[in-house]
């Protein structure tokens, strides 16, 4: 994933939250290069979401596959399944300076949901 990591055992990590409800609550989040954070994002919705955080590449690739496998249920290491009212939390390291989005990938919610987008501006030189 051309995001960043994933980290598997993130141990205590600063917390950004962001939440969904038919939008997102911001919609923009910036986070220096380097920086590792508790994504936690609080459904507000009513529906269940499958949100996937990555570049535009890697999200074409898994709405491709969440279109062929539309009950596709499962969490892969940028992935989160997330049940209404409920809050999911993504351990991540945004190690890559760039533009990405978190977004629902959900067959039936691609073209429907907005995106939230992630900035991780390059490092001072
Ligand atoms: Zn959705």
């Amino acid at each position: 994933m051309a995001a960043g990591t994933a980290l598997r055992e993130p141990g205590l990590l600063p917390e950004t939250r962001v939440a969904f409800s038919t939008r997102w609550q911001p919609q923009t989040v910036t986070l220096p290069l380097n920086s590792a954070v508790s994504l936690v994002i609080s459904n507000r919705s009513d529906d269940w979401h499958l949100f996937a955080l990555g570049d535009t590449t890697a999200l074409r690739d898994q709405n491709l596959i969440h279109r062929l496998m539309p009950d596709l249920r499962k969490d892969y290491p940028n992935t989160r399944l997330s049940e209404p009212g409920s809050s999911v939390s993504l351990p991540w390291r945004f190690d890559v300076a760039g533009k990405f989005e978190l977004r629902c990938v959900r067959a039936e919610h691609q073209q429907q949901e907005t995106p939230l987008l992630i900035v991780v501006p390059k490092a001072p030189r």
